[in-house]
C-alpha cells in the first residue's frame, strides 16, 4: 500500500485514500476479482487507476460512453498518466496512433467501448501485449435490471478465452442486489471481493410534493432555492414547453434533449456548467458523465421509472457536500400516465402477433411462399387500422423489429417530420386570399401542434392530409416552398417508411424475456409508487431498497421535518409565518397564492396552517384578500 500512497501523492496530490478506496485497491493489487458499489462522487475511478499504475502491463477499462471515455482520458493526460481511449469517434489515423502506443507497451490504461473488445483485429493485437487486468466501469450496464442495459456488456467475459487467468474489477454507482448478482454472473467473477460504500446522501433534502398545481409550486420552489439546478422531464416536447413558460416568468433556463443536434446540446451544457444559465430542463438524456459539484437542486417534474434512475439523477445535486434539494412533483394524473405509458401499453405476445398479421393484411401481402418482401407503409394509416392502442401498436412494431421479424428502413422513433414556424400569427390572414392552400395547411398545423412557434416540432404530413383532404405531396411542396422563403424551418422525414418482412418465425420472440421485462417494469414502478406514498424517512426507504440499513432517520427529508405531521413542528410554523411576512409585506395577496406558501406542503395543509394563523389573529381578511393584522405591524 505504501507504493499506492506514494503514487496517489505524486499524481493526484492527496495524502491518503478514503476508507473504501484503500480496500478496493488492496484487493486489486492482490489480483482478486472485485466488485465495488460506490455512489457517484465516491472517487471510484481512482480505485482502478492507481493499481493500473502499479501493476505491470496495460489495464483495459471498459466504459459505455464515448463522452465518459474522453472525459477520463483528458483528466489522466493532464496528470501525465499514459492513457488513451479507443472508440468509434476516432478516425483511422487517430486509432492507429493509439494502437501503436498500445503495442509498444507504453500505455498504463486503455479505455474502450464493449464493442471494441469483440473486434477480431483488436483481439489479435491484445494477444501480443501484456495485460495487467480488466476494469469494467458502469458495470450495471450488464444487467437487464439496470436502467441502462447494454447487451454488449454481457459478452465481456469471453475475453477469458484469450486470457483465462485475467482478473476483473467491476465498478458501479448502483447497489441493487439483482444487479450485483448479474454482474458476478455475467463477468464470471471468481469469489469476488465486494466493497460497498454507503449510499447515504446526508446533505440532500429529499421531498415529495403532491399538487394539482405543479407549475405554480415549481415556480415557488425555484424562487426558494438558490444556485444552479436540473429539472427532469420525460418528454422532449415537455422540456421545450416548460423552458418557454419559465423563461417568460423571468427564470434563467434552457432545455436539453436527445433530439437536438450535438453542437446545440454541447452549447447548452457548457452554458449551464459555466453558470451562464441557472437551470437546465432536460430529459433523462442529460447527466451521465457530467461533473458539476455545486448543483443545489434536482427537481422531477415528471415521475422517474425506477428508484435506481431516481437516485442516480437526484444524486447529481450536492456533490460538493453542501445542502441541496431533491424534490419530486406529481399529481394523481401522473400516476396514471406512468402506469399507462409503461405497463398498460407493454405489448404481450398476442398483441405482437396481431400486429404482425394486421400488417400483412393492411399491405395485402402473402408471405406464405416468400421469405423477404419489402413494401412502403403509411404508419399512421396502419395505427388506425390495427385496432389496438396507438402507443401499443408502436411498441409492437418495435418488438417485431427487436426480435428480427421485420426491418424498417428508418428507426421507428423517426416517424415524424419536423417543423417550426417563423412568421407572426397575423401572417396567416395575409395569405388567406393569395395562397389558400398554404393558409389551410398552416392553420391546421397551428391547431394541432402547439409548440411549432417555439421549436422544431414533430408533425405528420399524413395526419394533416387526412384532416383537410389535401394530398400529402402538395403539403410537402407547400412546406418546402415556405422553407425556401424562410417563413418556416422544415426537416422532412428522410424517406417514406419501408417495411421488410425478413422472417416469419414467431419462435424468435422470446416470450420469457417479454414477461421478464414487463415484470421488471412493474417492480420498478411499484417501488416508485411506494416511495411517493412512504410515510417514514425517505433516505431510509431508498437505502433499504439498495440493501443498506441506516440506524437514524436522515432528519432533513420532508417527512423527518414533520411536514406531514398533523401537529406541525414549531419550526415549521415559524418558517410558515416568516414566509407569509415575506409575501405580503409589500402587497396584498390572493388566497390562492397563500395556499402554496409552504411549497413542501400540499394545498390543504397550507390552508390548515393559514387557519391556525387566523385563529392566533396574526392574519385577517379584507374582501377576498388576506392581510396581516394591524396589531402585528
Ligand atoms: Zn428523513
Amino acid at each position: 500500500m505504501k507504493r499506492a500512497i506514494s503514487i496517489l501523492k505524486k499524481f493526484w496530490g492527496y495524502d491518503k485514500f478514503l476508507p473504501n478506496q484503500e480496500t478496493i485497491i488492496r484487493d486489486i493489487l492482490e489480483k482478486k476479482d472485485t466488485v465495488a458499489l460506490i455512489p457517484t462522487g465516491g472517487g471510484k475511478s481512482l480505485c482502478y487507476q492507481v493499481p493500473a499504475l502499479i501493476l505491470e502491463g496495460t489495464c483495459i477499462v471498459i466504459s459505455p460512453l464515448i463522452a465518459l471515455i474522453d472525459d477520463q482520458i483528458q483528466r489522466l493526460k493532464s496528470l501525465d498518466i499514459p492513457a488513451e481511449g479507443l472508440h468509434s469517434g476516432l478516425d483511422k489515423i487517430q486509432q492507429n496512433i493509439v494502437l501503436k502506443k498500445l503495442e509498444s507497451g507504453r500505455l498504463k490504461l486503455l479505455y474502450i467501448s464493449p464493442e471494441k473488445l469483440q473486434s477480431k483485429s483488436f483481439r489479435n493485437l491484445l494477444r501480443t501485449i501484456n495485460l495487467s487486468y480488466i476494469s469494467v466501469d458502469e458495470a450495471h450496464c450488464i444487467s437487464q435490471w439496470g436502467y441502462d442495459f447494454r447487451p454488449q456488456y454481457q459478452k465481456i467475459a469471453n475475453i477469458k478465452e484469450l486470457f483465462p487467468d485475467i482478473h476483473i474489477s467491476a465498478f458501479t454507482a448502483t447497489a441493487n442486489k439483482k444487479i450485483l448478482d448479474d454482474i458476478i454472473k455475467y463477468l464470471e467473477l471468481n469469489n469476488p471481493a465486494i466493497t460497498r460504500g454507503s449510499f447515504l446522501k446526508g446533505n440532500i433534502t429529499f421531498a415529495v410534493i403532491e399538487t394539482e398545481k405543479k407549475l405554480k409550486v415549481l415556480s415557488l420552489l425555484l424562487k426558494e432555492f438558490s444556485g444552479s439546478g436540473i429539472i427532469y422531464m420525460r418528454s422532449r416536447k415537455g422540456t421545450v414547453f416548460l423552458a418557454d413558460y419559465l423563461a417568460r416568468n423571468g427564470e434563467n433556463v434552457m432545455y436539453y434533449h436527445a433530439g437536438m443536434d450535438s453542437s446545440e446540446r454541447h452549447n447548452v451544457q457548457l452554458k449551464w456548467l459555466n453558470n451562464e444559465i441557472r437551470t437546465i430542463i432536460s430529459t433523462t438524456a442529460f447527466g451521465m458523465g457530467i461533473d458539476k459539484s455545486d448543483v443545489r437542486f434536482v427537481l422531477h417534474f415528471d415521475l422517474p421509472t425506477s428508484i435506481e434512475e431516481y437516485y442516480q439523477e437526484a444524486g447529481r445535486a450536492g456533490r460538493d457536500g453542501k445542502k441541496s434539494n431533491a424534490v419530486v412533483l406529481y399529481n394523481k394524473n401522473d400516476l396514471n400516465v406512468l402506469h399507462k405509458n409503461n405497463i398498460d401499453t407493454f405489448p404481450g405476445l398476442r398483441d405482437i402477433r396481431t400486429t404482425y398479421y394486421n400488417l400483412l393484411k393492411y399491405l395485402d401481402i402473402d408471405i406464405s411462399n416468400k421469405s423477404n418482401i419489402s413494401k412502403k407503409i403509411d404508419l399512421y394509416g396502419f395505427f388506425n387500422f390495427n385496432g389496438i392502442d396507438r402507443f401499443k401498436s408502436y411498441k409492437c412494431i418495435g418488438e417485431l423489429e427487436r426480435y428480427g421479424l421485420i426491418i424498417l428502413n428508418i428507426p421507428i422513433r423517426n416517424i415524424h417530420s419536423e417543423l417550426k414556424i417563423n412568421f407572426e400569427a397575423d401572417f396567416l390572414e395575409k395569405i388567406k386570399n393569395t395562397d389558400k392552400t398554404a393558409y389551410l395547411i398552416f392553420k391546421e398545423v397551428i391547431l394541432n401542434y402547439e409548440a411549432v412557434f417555439i421549436t422544431l416540432t414533430s408533425i405528420s404530413e399524413e395526419k394533416i392530409s387526412k384532416i383537410i383532404n389535401i394530398d400529402k405531396k402538395e403539403i410537402i411542396e407547400v412546406f418546402e416552398n415556405y422553407k425556401k422563403k424562410k417563413y418556416i424551418d422544415y426537416k422532412r422525414q428522410k424517406s417514406d417508411f419501408n417495411i421488410s418482412f425478413v422472417n416469419k418465425d414467431f419462435a424468435l420472440i422470446n416470450e420469457d424475456e417479454l414477461i421478464f421485462r414487463k415484470e421488471r417494469l412493474e417492480n420498478n414502478i411499484s417501488s416508485i409508487f411506494d416511495y411517493l406514498a412512504y410515510s417514514n424517512c425517505r433516505q431510509k426507504y431508498i437505502l433499504a431498497y439498495f440493501g443498506e440499513k441506516i440506524k437514524k432517520p436522515c432528519n432533513i427529508c420532508d417527512i423527518c421535518q414533520g411536514v406531514y405531521d398533523a401537529n406541525y413542528s414549531r419550526n415549521r410554523l415559524e418558517l410558515f409565518t416568516q414566509k407569509i411576512d415575506d409575501l405580503i409585506f409589500d402587497y396584498n395577496t390572493d388566497i390562492d397564492d397563500l395556499a402554496y406558501v409552504d411549497t413542501f406542503l400540499n394545498r390543504n395543509k397550507n390552508i390548515q396552517m393559514l387557519k391556525l394563523l387566523f385563529k392566533k389573529e396574526k392574519l385577517k381578511t379584507m374582501g377576498n384578500k388576506i392581510i396581516k393584522s394591524k396589531s402585528d405591524e
